[in-house]
């Protein structure tokens, strides 16, 4: 599924050389990290937005998965999301708890990039270049007030269509979407959902880019609201979540097991 050139990246750093003046060591910084068998994109958030915008003239659909600790944790058990996420164009880590697993297996990724954050700097570049989205999923109505929101925000944005994610079936959702000709589609209707709706239809969806993002729209409706910033900077948000929606509390006891895991593997040296 993977189109281009990937491998691994190289920075110069200080050391001595042979010429006699001062020397290059080169740092090896890996393109692709393995954090528990999910092979995450080590980028920048600005990069990430450099190499999304990069596959939009392509126009075949390319595939952006955005899984938090928890997802992970779920494909550690299960190879067919685990195959899902890896077989993506741009596996970005949603999620202090994926940043933090990977300095515990000393391979760290570079930051966090939150997939409501991808999307918001999606919708900017949207905006400023005339280009449109499609916004699939949330209950009904929330699309509707998140699309709104967006254009407030994003003066100039297209949203070309949109449909709640409660649909029986799926072959009338992709006509639409087919119809709308969107240059990026967000599909929102919760892990693994979403990843195998992607993979599913991405032959039969012309469009330049699909980012799976689980309740970004209710985010950008303003019905679930994100945490206070400094709750993020200190990476709290998954506090700050289970205080608000108190019923997560059996779904997000995956956090901590899948640091465990993470724990146990370094310990073993796996
Ligand atoms: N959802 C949907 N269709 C479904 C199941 C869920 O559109 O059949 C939506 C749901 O309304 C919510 C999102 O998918 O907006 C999942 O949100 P959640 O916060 O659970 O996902 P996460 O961001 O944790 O992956």
């Amino acid at each position: 599924m993977r189109r281009g050139a990937r491998g691994r990246g190289s920075a110069p750093a200080s050391g001595g050389g042979r010429h006699g003046g001062p020397a290059m060591e080169w740092k090896v910084i890996p393109l692709k990290i393995d954090v528990m068998g999910v092979r995450f994109d080590n980028v920048t958030m600005d990069e990430a937005l450099a190499q999304a915008v990069a596959l939009l003239p392509e126009k075949r659909g390319a595939i952006v998965v955005t899984p938090n600790s928890e997802i992970v944790y779920e494909a550690m058990a299960d190879v067919g999301l685990r195959d899902l996420l890896n077989g993506a164009d741009l596996v970005l880590p949603d999620g202090a708890g994926v940043v933090l697993g990977s300095k515990i297996l000393k391979t760290p990724l570079k930051e966090k990039v939150a997939g409501v954050d991808f999307a918001d700097r999606m919708l900017q570049h949207l905006a400023e270049t005339g280009g449109s989205v499609y916004l699939l999923g949330g209950k009904p109505g929330i699309a509707e007030l998140a699309a709104r929101k967006m254009v407030e925000k994003h003066p100039g944005l297209t949203v070309c269509g949109m449909a709640d994610g409660y649909f029986r079936d799926e072959a009338p959702v992709v006509a639409a979407i087919r119809a709308a000709q969107p240059d990026v589609l967000f599909v929102c209707l919760g892990a693994p959902k979403q990843e195998k709706f992607m993979a599913c239809h991405q032959q039969e969806l012309p469009v330049g880019l699909m980012a799976g993002l689980g309740g970004s729209l209710d985010s950008f409706a303003g019905t679930v609201k994100r945490a206070p910033r400094w709750m993020i900077r200190l990476n709290l948000e998954w506090f700050y979540r289970l205080i608000k929606e108190p019923w997560r509390f059996k779904r997000m006891l995956r956090l901590p097991k899948f640091l465990f895991a993470v724990v146990r593997r370094r310990m073993r040296g796996a």
